[in-house]
């Protein structure tokens, strides 16, 4: 069985949010006992990943991707393009763009201090869809 869903949220610039909710409803919606979850972001200045969602890692997240592709570098994808979001879209690409849960025995296999997020790394607020697909029997 396969089971596509979508979940829509709009974000503001940095905004991580977490995911871990609505993915699992999606997951006991869809029935399957055991299998896997795919959770995908179309879409190349966003990015699917897990961590402890906390205010600390939120923060120190942030800073570790200004570290990794600092803002106010010069990107010639911005000279190209003058979106001006070049690391935005080098963030995201390090990160990836989706994620895959096992599913067992109708549960997410997540640790305790695990959550699926989503990171807004585009620099402007924007209106998002995660795409879901549930498969498994
Ligand atoms: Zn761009």
């Amino acid at each position: 069985m396969i089971v596509s869903s979508s979940l829509q949220f709009k974000t503001v610039v940095g905004e991580m949010v977490d995911l871990t909710d609505r993915v699992r409803k999606a997951v006991e919606k869809s029935r399957v006992r055991n299998g896997t979850v795919v959770v995908f972001v179309p879409g190349a200045t966003g990015a699917v990943t897990t961590i402890e969602f906390e205010p600390g890692l939120v923060r120190d997240m942030g800073e570790a991707l200004e570290r990794l592709a600092p803002r106010d570098l010069d990107y010639s994808h911005n000279l190209r393009w003058g979106d001006g979001n070049g690391h935005s879209h080098v963030r995201a690409a390090f990160l990836g763009p989706s994620l895959t849960v096992p599913i067992v025995e109708g549960a997410l296999t997540l640790g305790t201090w695990q959550q699926i997020v989503f990171l807004e790394l585009d620099n402007r607020p924007r209106d998002r869809r995660v795409v879901l697909q549930v498969m498994g029997e």
